[in-house]
């Protein structure tokens, strides 16, 4: 949790936010937590507090074709709202006394921006779906078997 105390930023000014946040990875990702460098503000806004700043990490995570781990550089902006309890909006994040907690801000935009589908490289030719091999290191032989069975149809239809 990075919490921070409402009481000490004045009306039309800023804190900068300059800190690491260890985000809880979502199910699929090899690393069981990623550490996110924050950079940015939290400013009041006068009855809301803004958020505007810049994530950046690294993730690992298999791709989505052939399974090998992928190491890939994650940056995405973050631009919340928080505001005190009752008075928030849907797409408000809530706080409550005079304490708030960049966390859900953090994660929710992370969740935005990780990609579904990571894959090692564009042409990723993935797993073969018949045998499992890898299809990056060369063909396999169910590609052949099927090549026999189509030739033979092809020979069937030609007679
Ligand atoms: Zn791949
Ligand atoms: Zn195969």
């Amino acid at each position: 949790m990075i919490k921070y105390d409402t009481r000490k930023i004045r009306p039309n000014e800023s804190i900068s936010i300059d800190t690491t946040v260890d985000i809880a990875m979502p199910r699929g990702f090899d690393a069981a937590d990623t550490a996110v460098a924050v950079v940015g503000s939290l400013k009041n806004a006068g009855g809301r507090f803004v958020l505007d700043a810049r994530a950046d990490c690294l993730l690992v995570s298999a791709c989505s074709r052939c399974l090998v781990p992928v190491e890939y550089r994650l940056s995405f902006h973050i631009d919340e709202n928080f505001v005190e309890e009752d008075e928030a909006a849907d797409e408000d994040i809530e706080f409550s006394d005079h304490v708030i907690d960049i966390y859900p801000a953090i994660f929710r935009n992370f969740l935005l921006n990780i990609p579904m589908k990571p894959l090692c490289a564009e042409d990723c030719a993935g797993l073969c779906p018949g045998c499992g091999k890898d299809l990056n290191q060369g063909d396999c032989d169910c590609a052949e078997e099927v090549n026999e069975q189509f030739s033979k149809l092809l020979q069937f239809f030609s007679d």
